[in-house]
């Protein structure tokens, strides 16, 4: 899997980001799914995309998790679904603009302006540090 599948803004916006203070400081997201169903009582169904050790990307939508016959196969192979892709587009989207805010900051520090640092044909070192940024790991 890599993050280059296109994942469209009106993914993203469906994402929302959890950081999980009172739980290991987990990050997770919550994808609403896309046709806007709503439960039982009225609320949109999100579904719950999280980063497990040692299983990857887990995603609580019907299409991961298949329901099982009645001898305990799967009824069809799970497969990924864009709540997962958008989650992790999501993930890099916000590391990438937390690592370039961070930059900036320090070079504003350092008394570079704003305006100036942005432009990046003046600075090819602040641009390179900023692709430098990890960007690998999913999701936290
Ligand atoms: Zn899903």
């Amino acid at each position: 899997m890599t993050t280059t599948t296109t994942v469209t803004q009106e993914q993203l916006d469906k994402c929302t980001r959890i950081y999980d203070e009172n739980h290991n400081n987990e990050v997770f997201y919550l994808v609403e799914n896309s046709r806007g169903d709503v439960d039982d009582e009225g609320n949109i169904i999100e579904y719950t995309v999280r980063y497990l050790k040692g299983k990857g990307l887990t995603c609580t939508c019907p299409a991961g998790n298949p329901p099982a016959d009645e001898h305990g196969f799967f009824k069809y192979a799970p497969r990924m679904c864009w709540h997962i892709r958008a989650a992790v587009a999501h993930a890099v989207l916000y590391r990438q603009e937390r690592c370039e805010q961070s930059q900036i900051e320090s070079y504003v520090r350092q008394g570079v302006d704003r305006e100036t640092y942005s432009q990046p044909t003046q600075y090819p070192e602040a641009v390179l540090q900023i692709s430098g940024c990890a960007l690998t790991v999913p999701l936290s």
